[in-house]
């Protein structure tokens, strides 16, 4: 298990926000060698042989995604992703909080690959104090030291980076929502196809929108070339480390950066030293709330990009929230359902009305009010919020955790709808008082 962290290696390092630290630690080494000894079209190519896939969730190569930008496009921009809010997920965070630089230069190189004048890191407003009052201080220093604005490093560069802070919206997550946000409208995701961000994205213009830890791998990779990264995680497909946010009824929670590939069971008894009290283990959302869950006959899967959808899954934010046997499943997928309730946008009936209905069945169901045809509707509801049927993946999102659940844990519905209580003794007192509406 013993490994050498990439992207979180100033994690925990005094000060490493300040630019004196992250030089003396070698940062914007890169980003010299990227401007003086790269054309922007050999970026592309540097980052599309590393196998560098967006670590967003859905895995997009970064390289074929800046390769999408048309060339010779007059107005361009670069946009990152730092609105981290999948339940369960933390990784972005820590990264911008400590080592707010380290995107800055992935930022800044990732732009004149894509040939951007215009950058944007769009964080949201929960981050503000203090790492977004880092990152501004952060892009101010890096103004200072000629890493951003006018002919950057004297190689005739120029580059603005602006931070905008977000209201604090699940949806804008969602890379049309983001560019909807900081047109400053409502932010609503924009229907796809016919037009992706990097035809028609962000002011009507060709976009990159990559996330925090794929801009933050960009300085690495130009360091060290393509093919030290290949060899990293588990090759071809899955190259380099994700960042695993552990968290729930486990010995040692918190971020911890391993090679793609590993196995949940390294994950959770290695890192994170085991379940709780000697608990035994019963399930995990493998990538937050929004992917379905895993069980101990999972334990040997890989956690990957590949892997993972072949047990019915998906890699997604890599934010793990353990449960053991003491967790009633259905009420652990009710306070899920409430998140997706509250976050739906509203701007499609299946997501506004399903996530609703969803959150009220469950409700019912954890609250002794069950009924025998809850769980064909619960089914049934998420069949139809699901498969693209939306205009954007938060309708399946807010199924996945309920139909995994169903799957394997049906008996603790079943138990629930019969006696009227939960099979374990986990439900707040105080939620069972409410009044209960039906649906
Ligand atoms: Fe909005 Fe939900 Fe439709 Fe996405 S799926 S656009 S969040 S209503």
């Amino acid at each position: 298990m013993p490994f050498e962290p990439i992207i979180t290696g100033n994690v925990g390092v005094p000060n490493a926000w300040e630019i004196d630290v992250y030089e003396s630690r070698g940062g914007y080494r890169a980003l010299a060698k990227a401007l003086r000894e790269h054309q922007p079209e050999e970026l592309v190519d540097l980052v599309s042989k590393s196998g560098l896939r967006g670590r967003g969730g859905a895995g997009f190569p970064a390289g074929r995604k800046w390769s999408l930008i048309p060339k010779g496009a007059p107005e361009v921009y670069m946009v990152c992703n730092a609105d981290e809010s999948e339940p369960g997920s933390f990784s972005n965070h820590e990264l911008l909080d400590w080592d707010p630089h380290s995107l800055i230069e992935g930022v800044i190189i990732g732009s004149y690959a894509i040939r951007a004048r215009v950058a944007f890191i769009y964080m949201r407003g929960e981050f503000w104090k203090p790492t977004g009052q880092r990152m501004e201080a952060a892009i101010a220093q890096a103004y200072a030291r000629g890493y951003l604005g006018r002919d950057i490093l004297g190689t005739g560069y120029n580059l603005d980076l602006h931070l905008f802070i977000g209201a604090g919206a699940y949806v804008c997550g969602e890379e049309t929502a983001l560019l909807e946000s900081i047109e400053g409208n409502r932010p609503m995701p924009r229907p796809r196809p016919p037009y992706f961000p990097p035809s028609i994205g962000l002011y009507g213009k060709p976009t990159a929108v990559n996330n925090v830890e794929t801009l933050a791998n960009v300085p690495h990779i130009v360091l060290n070339g393509a093919e030290w990264y290949t060899r990293l995680g588990n090759p071809p497909r899955n190259p380099g480390t994700k960042v695993f946010s552990l968290s729930g009824l486990i010995k040692r929670p918190g971020n911890y950066e391993a090679p793609l590939g590993i196995t949940l069971r390294e994950l959770l008894f290695g890192y994170g030293g085991g379940m709780l009290d000697g608990r035994t283990f019963k399930a995990v959302t493998p990538g937050g709330t929004s992917t379905p869950l895993l069980t101990a006959e999972h334990l040997d899967v890989r956690m990957d990009y590949d892997s993972l959808p072949a047990v019915g899954t998906y890699l997604g934010s890599t934010g793990l929230i353990v449960m053991d046997d003491t967790v009633c499943i259905p009420c652990a997928v009710y306070h899920m359902s409430k998140f997706y309730q509250h976050e739906s946008c509203g701007k499609c009936t299946p997501c506004r009305e399903g996530t609703s209905w969803i959150n009220a069945i469950l409700y019912r169901i954890t609250h002794g009010q069950g009924r025998e045809e809850d769980m064909p509707l619960l089914l049934d509801l998420s069949d139809n919020m699901g498969g693209r049927k939306t205009v954007c993946a938060l309708g399946d999102f807010a199924g996945f955790p309920v139909t995994s659940s169903i799957k394997y844990f049906r008996q603790e519905y079943e138990y629930h709808i019969r006696y009227g209580r939960c099979p374990t003794s986990c439900q707040p007192a105080e939620e069972r008082q409410w009044t209960i509406s039906q649906p």
